[in-house]
């Protein structure tokens, strides 16, 4: 048998995402975790520029990441799939 008891209990829930490099907001309706990229990076042991144990975290546009890419000398791998 369960007893239940009424509790109020709160969510987080993501009201804005705004790109780290431009400040332009990426939530859309049809995008409500972002049109961009979250990207997560956590320094090793032999970090020299981030630090040992020290994560970053940050969103990014699509249009900043555009222009990222565009800086590679080395291309990404793209890979298109059906939606
Ligand atoms: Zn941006």
């Amino acid at each position: 048998m369960k007893e239940t008891k009424d509790v109020a209990c709160t969510t987080a829930v993501t009201i804005s995402v705004k790109c780290n490099m431009c400040t332009k907001e990426m939530m859309t309706e049809c995008s409500p975790e972002g049109n961009g990229a979250s990207i997560g990076y956590n320094g090793g042991y032999d970090s020299e520029f981030i630090g040992d144990g020290v994560i970053v975290v940050f969103d990014i546009c699509e249009e900043c990441l555009f222009k990222i890419i565009e800086e590679l000398k080395i291309p990404p791998s793209r890979v298109e799939y059906d939606t």
